[in-house]
């Protein structure tokens, strides 16, 4: 590893030693940037690396909210601007018990790269607090999130930090904390992305990062003389992200056979029933069993026997390392062709480097999920001019951008990355030399 690259990790770590997630992505982003940082001496002597791994800046803060029994409780919730070289911090709102820093620190660095993948002007930033909505009622949601923003609202702005939805977080959340922040501001901006239709939503984000997983993931297979045309495809997760891209292999048509939530997994060889699966997570709210029950399937308790799936192209779509090495051994071992990442950074390292070794395409994350946040870009273009694009024209857009990640990611693999289908370091490439580049015309900032 180039000696610059080791000694900012090794800083990094020194600093953060607590912080697994952060040190996981920040090592995987800056261990395949060597002959990025050997071709660009400039970027050593104006300390890009030791600016880049840090945020510009964390807000920390309390989220005091009364349950429906009356008692008051307590959250920490957090906003992370990491990088606004080349835009407003952009990034979603994760609750989850498990959100800590250390997370939103790992996903908003990768934001930041992503969204300079994508084309439009947007920097990076993420944010969350450890509030579990399941089990909670309509009020205890809302007030949650009418707490939050009561606090948040001083931090963001339509040119400063636009947020938007993540795990835990739909176009439910979106609407109360929307709600409590033009009561507060007295003004109707873009603020939020992922809106809801009738108050400045864009039509296309609910279904834009599992689209554009497919699309990413079309063009990959295309590259190498493949389509999607005829594969089984297994998905983890059954949330936003894993439904449309269901959704959208069916489309262009493969035939989703297996799907999870953190508690089990269903499959369904005659190809999952969308509809019924979008009914039972979208409205109902339930768990996945609900989904074997009602077609009389199997349900497969815990959620990591869904990679020994027999399938041609998987798409972990759930959470953070939830495809370790032998999940990985497990899909090679079944003939696996293709792995494409619909959730942030779900592969762990050994996985990812099991999956190359054994010469499976690999999607990144940051390339393979921006379809969500391209979406939100467009939605934010929609607020500022006060216009509103076809669900058909956001949806060309949306395949467009997509090709041209792939496109990018495809040749700067081949400019630095270890083989022409090295799409990891394609990405972290190509999304950091166009952040350095500007950081290093703004000056020292
Ligand atoms: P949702 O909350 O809509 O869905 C998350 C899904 O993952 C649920 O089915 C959840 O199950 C499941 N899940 C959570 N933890 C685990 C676990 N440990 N093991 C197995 N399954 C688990 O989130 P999204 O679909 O929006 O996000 C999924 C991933 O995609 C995240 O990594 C997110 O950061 C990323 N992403 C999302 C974008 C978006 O536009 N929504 C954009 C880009 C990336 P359960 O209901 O049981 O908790």
């Amino acid at each position: 590893m180039n000696k610059y690259v080791q000694n900012v990790l090794e800083s990094l770590e020194r600093k953060n030693a607590h912080e697994a997630e952060f040190l996981q992505a920040a090592e995987e982003i800056l261990s395949s940037l060597d002959k990025v940082i050997s071709m660009h001496p400039e970027y050593e002597q104006q300390s890009l690396l030791e600016r880049f791994v840090e945020p510009e800046r964390v807000i920390q803060f309390r989220v005091p909210w009364v349950d429906d029994s009356g008692k008051l409780r307590v959250n920490r919730a957090f906003r992370v601007q990491f990088n606004g070289a080349i835009g407003p911090y952009k990034g979603g709102m994760r609750f989850h018990p498990s959100v800590n820093l250390s997370t939103l620190k790992f996903l908003a660095m990768e934001q930041t790269l992503k969204n300079a993948l994508t084309g439009i002007a947007m920097g990076g930033g993420k944010g969350g607090a450890d509030f579990d909505p399941h089990g909670k009622s309509e009020g205890e949601v809302m007030r949650f999130c009418q707490s939050l923003m009561t606090e948040l609202y001083r931090h963001i702005g339509a040119n400063i930090d636009v947020p938007a939805g993540d795990i835990g977080v739909g176009a439910r959340e979106i609407g109360f904390m929307f709600g409590q922040y033009k009561r507060i501001v007295g003004e109707y901006s873009g603020v939020l992305t992922g809106k809801g239709l009738s108050y400045g939503g864009c039509l296309g984000r609910k279904e834009a990062t599992g689209y554009g997983l497919c699309y990413f993931t079309e063009a990959m297979l295309n590259h190498a003389g493949d389509s999607l045309k005829g594969k089984r495809v297994v998905l983890s997760g059954s949330g936003n992200v894993a439904l449309y891209a269901a959704q959208k292999a069916k489309e262009l048509g493969a035939t989703p056979v297996a799907m999870s939530d953190s508690q089990g997994f269903v499959v369904d060889e005659n190809g999952i029933d969308i509809e019924l699966m979008k009914d039972i997570k979208e409205n109902r709210r339930e768990r996945i069993s609900a989904y074997a029950h009602e077609k009389g399937l199997s349900y497969h308790e815990g959620s990591q026997g869904i990679w020994e799936v027999p399938c041609d192209v998987a798409l972990p779509c759930a959470t953070q390392n939830e495809l370790p090495l032998n999940g990985a051994k497990a899909l090679v071992k079944n003939g696996v062709k293709a792995v494409a990442e619909g959730a942030n950074m779900p592969s762990t390292k050994d996985a990812v480097h099991y999956l190359k070794q054994n010469n499976v395409l690999f999607a990144p994350a940051k390339a393979a999920n921006a379809g969500g946040v391209s979406v939100s870009g467009l939605e934010m273009g929609q607020n500022a001019q006060f216009v509103a694009f076809t669900q058909k024209e956001v949806d060309a857009k949306l395949h467009a951008i997509m090709e041209n990640i792939f496109a990018t990611v495809s040749k700067a693999a081949s400019l630095y990355g270890s083989s022409p289908t090295d799409y990891a370091a394609g990405a972290n490439a190509a999304g950091f030399l166009k952040v350095a580049d500007a950081m290093l015309a703004q000056g020292c900032v």
